[in-house]
């Protein structure tokens, strides 16, 4: 539309300089140039219409074709296998795809702008090779040349960015290492501020040098390139120049010419601009397209309903970490019933938190077969399987949401009830914590968002994601290092508890404090990824093996400091 708004306004700026200069043959001159100028205040007021229009509609599209972007991102992280999070190839494609969103956006605009710039191309050529169709022709060839030189730096800038994600990606690990609470005591500290201050601008620097360089070179082409047209619309114009001196034609023909040869040269420009725009946004896209084809390798192919579990079992089960060369886990064998708690214990690194993934299918052992109910654990379906386990890992994240939502999270399904909550916050040791929090259950945990939100010691989130453990309803409980962060009262109070509420449920623990495993009707001792011990602790006390020695590690420790203090 605008288009033929500036073709029709060319056109009116000719009459009124026809009618301005007399070479008109019309009698009203003064009613025409009214006439012509009030045509001219349409065509202005339309054009400014639909720019205003086609702003408001681009805003609009941008906001919903963003946020449906980002939830597309958002769904295919929450849905990646475990292992992605450790691959740093991931994190690539993830930042690439993300980088390249906006080119889903505009690659509409694009086309619109395009066909808008098509249109006008046509119709200037028309009207311009009406005149003289070898001008239009030219005009065009001239062209060219910037368009493929603009084709070929898109193409090479684009593999530049692919390349060099590693480098974006490591500067904004920077930056939200600088905005980050977590971090923020020891960069005050160990003033590490300056650490991370030139490491940025290290990257920076070598980063913006090279792609600098880049963009320099592709200016300089297409700068050299475009001014090929300007020198061909002025030749053009020169000759029409000539025709007016000589009378053949008018000062309107003139300023029409001159309008027509700009909106050509403008339209063939911009059709390849946006033309090259597209392809980028093409290759862009292909780059989001890449990202959400990688497949899970985690196939939730089981059939069965697993509803209860009877028992669980390892057998000769090895496994490595993706990308990694070493077996944590080698051959390993062990078995336990229903309603038996079952301690893992092994130094660190040993394999003990790997072996509760594996239960969860996180990561599907490489050898070996983990059996449920005497039934591959891969015949049951993934959201069956997690149904039946409540777990806690060590490193557990709590949530910038209210105590509530912390709770109930684990259990989205069950009625929120007050009195359920308050049951798994006194069996996760926090009641106390719970009485002092001035708004209760609904006071946000973290200040990230509301000033009257608290701030909590490791300990007491640790509590909390405990609570969130026992809150949900399953017949598995897996906890691993459940007191890592808890003071010895709270522990012991934690232990005492946990034989209550896991008397009659399966229960798999790991924890690095052996006086902890009193709880515990079987012990497993992981090492060199084999189940090197296997019995109560009176039977491995008795083989005097490595669970005895490394029992008498920890009382002798104990005993020493007592020894210490008297
Ligand atoms: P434990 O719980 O007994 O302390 P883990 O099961 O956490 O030990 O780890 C066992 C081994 O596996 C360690 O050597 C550790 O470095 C390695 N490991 C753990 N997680 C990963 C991972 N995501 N990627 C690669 N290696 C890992």
């Amino acid at each position: 539309m605008t288009s033929f708004i500036q073709i029709g306004s060319t056109y009116v700026g000719k009459a009124l300089i026809d009618l301005l200069a007399g070479n008109s043959q019309i009698n009203h001159i003064q009613a025409s140039i009214l006439f012509i100028l009030l045509i001219m205040l349409v065509f202005g007021v339309g054009n400014q219409v639909i720019q205003k229009l086609s702003e408001y509609c681009t805003g609009i599209h941008n906001s919903i074709f963003t946020n449906y972007m980002e939830r597309i991102f958002m769904e295919r992280a929450l849905q990646a296998d475990l292992q992605f999070f450790d691959s740093p190839e991931f994190y690539d494609k993830f930042q690439n795809a993300r980088m390249n969103s906006q080119a889903a956006v505009n690659v509409v605009w694009n086309i619109i702008n395009a066909v808008s710039a098509a249109v006008t191309f046509v119709t200037t050529f028309i009207l311009v090779s009406n005149t003289n169709l070898l001008f239009g022709i030219i005009l065009v060839l001239a062209v060219v040349p910037s368009t493929i030189a603009e084709r070929k730096y898109t193409k090479i800038l684009y593999r530049w960015d692919l390349n060099h994600v590693k480098e974006q990606r490591q500067m904004s690990y920077i930056s939200s290492v600088a905005s980050d609470r977590a971090h923020a005591q020891d960069i005050r500290l160990f003033h590490i501020s300056d650490i991370l201050r030139s490491r940025y601008i290290k990257i920076w620097e070598i980063y913006f040098k090279n792609r600098k360089s880049l963009l320099k070179k592709r200016t300089l082409i297409s700068l050299a390139f475009t001014v090929l047209p300007e020198i061909c619309t002025i030749v053009m114009l020169a000759f029409i120049a000539l025709s007016v001196v000589a009378g053949e034609r008018t000062i309107g023909d003139f300023t029409l010419y001159q309008g027509l040869l700009a909106q050509l040269s403008s339209a063939v420009f911009l059709m390849v601009t946006y033309a090259i725009s597209i392809y980028d946004n093409k290759l862009r896209i292909e780059n989001i397209q890449d990202f959400l084809k990688i497949k899970n390798t985690i196939h939730n192919n089981g059939r069965k309903e697993l509803k209860t579990v009877d028992s669980i079992e390892f057998r000769n089960v090895s496994f490595t970490y993706p990308g990694t060369d070493k077996k944590v886990l080698n051959g390993l064998s062990f078995h336990i019933c229903n309603h038996e708690k079952l301690a893992i214990v092994g130094i660190n690194g040993a394999g003990k938190t790997t072996l509760i993934k594996l239960i969860l299918r996180f990561y599907d052992p490489d050898e070996g077969e983990i059996l449920i109910n005497g039934n591959s654990i891969q015949t049951y379906t993934l959201e069956s399987l997690h149904r039946c386990f409540s777990s806690f890992f060590q490193n557990a994240a709590n949530y910038a949401f209210t105590l509530r939502e912390n709770i109930t999270l684990s259990d989205p399904d069950q009625k929120s009830d007050d009195v359920k909550i308050k049951k798994a916050l006194e069996f996760g040791g926090a009641s106390d914590l719970l009485e002092s929090l001035g708004q209760g259950l609904n006071t946000s945990l973290t200040r990230a968002f509301e000033d009257d939100g608290v701030e909590l010691s490791g300990g007491q989130y640790q509590k909390i994601a405990l609570a969130r453990t026992f809150y949900r309803d399953s017949c598995v409980i897996l906890l691993d290092e459940p007191s890592s962060a808890l003071d010895p009262e709270a522990e012991y109070h934690l232990f005492k508890k946990l034989e209550k509420l896991c008397e009659n449920k399966m229960t798999i623990f790991t924890s690095h404090r052996l006086s902890n495993i009193f709880m515990a009707d079987k012990i497993v001792l992981i090492e060199n990824g084999q189940a090197l011990e296997y019995g109560t602790h009176e039977e491995l006390m008795h083989k005097n093996g490595r669970y005895a020695q490394l029992y008498r590690y920890q009382a002798d420790k104990f005993i020493h400091s007592e020894k210490l203090k008297a």
